[in-house]
């Protein structure tokens, strides 16, 4: 359901944009190229992320810049430059060396938003070892399985979440040799842990990166579970190439940018983005320690004086849920750019985005097993609300179908089929840790298969239908949850929509909408009934859901990610498989 096209005026701010004539950035493109734009170990050392994030800028122009603002939860805010992030980083590279941790070990967190997260992050990377971030809200039983599947040798967490989470696992964890705490206040006592300012201040703060092969381990993310269970993608050094050219064309950084990403370092999108690539850059960048409350962010985007937010649809839904009252009370001008990852972004939200901020959101697409964006919206781009844009430069993306180990690219405009990647760019992750065989099977012929069903228009812009897990076939129609969704989110008294299909003795399923409505929208017959009349007159009687039930919240991912698998096991009675990433109903 295409609506308008927002067209972009040639040149909207006093910022020049990164990205302008589309075609001829993709031309003129090639990775080997890009790799001037970045540094490099000195004398000829390879490629280290945090060479790249931080080390280059500390002795440049950004030295004394802001390079972190975290915003702590006692309402204190902490800054720290450029190169007091070298610094910092280089004290926990030593501690780790010091540790005898070597290269490629892994080394987790489970912290929160906070500044030693950031500092551990950095310090890992210097030292060669691989950053493995658990969400600080995973409960003991995640954090023991992906502990163990990561063979982390060393874990760093808070006072709290170790008293909490950790304690009780040590005994199941025989390859997790050290635990740093940070102390909440002073330093921690805990009996069998290490304190993590007790070693930073006794450790150097020299260090002196050793060579680092851009192809070494450097990133294990774990996958959001959406459609199953989490799976450890395994990215290299060499990824940094790909944050830093995406964060400048698909995001449009500039040095001089306040940027937040709202997203967890937890998640890839809270690394890649909410760390490496706007340091890359030599930003600023915002770390808020607090959950999502909307009337914080409206209050951290005027205060903080955000100029590029990158934020997830769900907290966009959230924010759209409490009105645009609240939106008229603060001031967001200092904004320049706003975009959305995760999951789709319905076309209201984009609009919505022009009211609330008189910007448009832009939509872009990308996986952990991606490391970086591949398809967006980008600044000067005229934007199709509903699309996820276009793919970035040095990507290459199809529609395609499978035929055994054959891949026939769908060459037609607005054709159903999977969307598939030409391998080989920089931040493609190398391997699923322990499941090579799976990994293996997510290439033929040269493409990354992504697992996401799309279609792409005569103008090139490419549009989510579902994952491939998430389609639902009713009477010969192929129906995406995403279409339904999107239209009932047009509907003033929804907040959201999950969409699922259910078995059907004749149409083999039918589609059912989960809806969660806005405050003040009494769950009613009668509504439930107008709702399913609108879905008919928006979507027709084929595509339109036959069952419709209110729900107070939708089941999530911790990530903000609608679990429609887990909408489908409670229908239907099945086992509810991993839900180790569910987010807990507030
Ligand atoms: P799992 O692979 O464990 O099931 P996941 O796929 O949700 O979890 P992520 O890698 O965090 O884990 O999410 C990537 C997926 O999120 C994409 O494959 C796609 O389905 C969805 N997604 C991300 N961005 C968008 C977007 N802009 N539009 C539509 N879908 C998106
Ligand atoms: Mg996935």
């Amino acid at each position: 359901m295409p609506g308008p096209i927002i067209e972009k005026p040639p040149m909207q701010t006093s910022v020049t944009p990164n990205l302008v004539d589309y075609a001829s950035a993709r031309d003129a493109f090639s990775w080997d190229t890009a790799a001037g734009m970045l540094t490099g170990l000195p004398d000829g050392g390879g490629l280290n992320i945090a060479y790249e994030a931080v080390d280059r800028h500390a002795i440049g122009a950004a030295a004394n810049r802001v390079a972190l603002r975290c915003l702590r939860k006692n309402g204190q805010t902490q800054e720290i430059s450029y190169t007091q992030l070298r610094d910092l980083s280089n004290r926990f590279a030593n501690v780790l060396r010091r540790l005898g941790i070597g290269r490629e070990e892994r080394v987790c967190t489970l912290a929160g938003r906070i500044p030693e997260l950031y500092v551990t992050a950095l310090g890992t990377l210097k030292n060669g070892s691989v950053f493995c971030p658990l969400f600080s809200a995973f409960g003991p039983e995640p954090i023991q399985v992906r502990l163990a599947r990561a063979e982390a040798r060393v874990l760093i967490t808070t006072e709290m979440l170790y008293r909490r989470k950790v304690d009780r696992l040590r005994n199941a964890l025989p390859n997790l040799e050290h635990i740093i705490i940070v102390a909440e206040a002073g330093r921690s006592n805990i009996p069998d842990t290490l304190d993590f300012h007790t070693l930073l201040s006794a450790a150097d703060d020299q260090f002196t990166i050793p060579p680092t092969d851009p192809e070494a381990w450097a990133l294990l993310h774990f996958t959001s579970g959406t459609t199953g269970q989490p799976k450890g993608a395994v990215h290299v050094h060499a990824a940094v190439l790909a944050h830093h050219v995406t964060g400048r064309l698909a995001l449009d950084l500039h040095a001089q940018d306040v940027f937040w990403c709202t997203a967890d370092p937890g998640w890839v999108t809270g690394t890649s983005y909410g760390i490496i690539a706007p340091l890359t850059i030599g930003a600023t960048l915002i770390a808020d320690e607090e959950e999502f409350d909307a009337e914080r962010w409206y209050r951290n985007l005027q205060e903080q004086r955000v100029t590029i937010w990158y934020t997830a649809p769900t907290a966009v839904r959230m924010m759209m849920k409490i009105g645009l009252e609240t939106t008229k009370k603060y001031v967001t001008g200092s904004l320049r750019f706003m975009a959305s990852v995760g999951e789709p972004l319905n076309p209201e939200a984009v609009l919505w985005g022009q009211q609330a901020f008189g910007l448009p959101f832009h939509d872009n697409w990308w996986q952990t097993e991606t490391g970086g964006i591949m398809i967006a919206n980008y600044a000067t781009m005229n934007i199709k609300p509903g699309s996820m844009g276009r793919p970035m430069p040095g990507i290459e993306a199809a529609i395609v179908r499978r035929n055994g180990s054959e891949v026939e690219c769908v060459t037609q405009p607005d054709v159903p089929g999977e969307l598939a990647l030409r391998a080989g760019w920089p931040s493609m992750f190398r391997g699923y840790l322990g499941e090579s065989e799976r990994y293996r099977k997510c290439f033929a012929a040269g493409w990354y298969l992504t697992g996401d069903l799309a279609r792409r228009d005569a103008d090139g812009y490419f549009w989510f239908i579902g994952r491939a897990d998430d389609m639902i076939k009713s009477a010969g129609h192929l129906i995406g949850p995403f279409e339904v969704e999107s239209a009932f989110m047009e509907h003033p008294a929804v907040a959201e929509a999950g969409v699922i299909g259910i078995p059907d003795p004749i149409a083999g399923e039918v589609v059912k909408a989960f809806i969660a409505l806005k405050p003040g929208y009494p769950a009613d017959d009668t509504l439930q009934r107008s709702l399913l009349g609108f879905g008919r007159e928006r979507l027709g009687p084929a595509v339109a859901p036959k069952a419709l039930e209110f729900r107070r919240t939708l089941p999530k991912t911790r990530s903000g990610k609608i679990m429609r698998r887990l909408l489908k096991a409670q229908e239907l009675g099945l086992p509810e498989g991993d839900t180790s990433t569910l987010e807990e109903a507030p």
